[in-house]
């Protein structure tokens, strides 16, 4: 996981469609030029810190197939 390259300073965030780093304040992807008015994945990024919360995803992810391999192993 690149944390390093998509965590970064001035609000700027991942693309949906495309991955670039973008603002994101951005409406249009200047890459792309997808939509993101309309795009609920861009909506979440940008209320949500976008990365931070992937990660904390992961984590409960992560720890929920930990809770079940215990609870299948025990
Ligand atoms: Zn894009």
């Amino acid at each position: 996981m690149s944390l390093k390259y998509t965590h970064r300073p001035g609000g700027s965030a991942n693309c949906p469609e495309c991955r670039e780093a973008i603002s994101k304040q951005a409406n249009i992807c200047p890459h792309c030029k997808s939509d993101l008015k309309e795009n609920e994945d861009w909506q979440k990024t940008k209320e949500s810190g976008g990365c931070a919360a992937l990660i904390a995803f992961s984590f409960i992810g992560l720890t929920a197939i930990g809770y079940t391999v215990n609870w299948i192993l025990a």
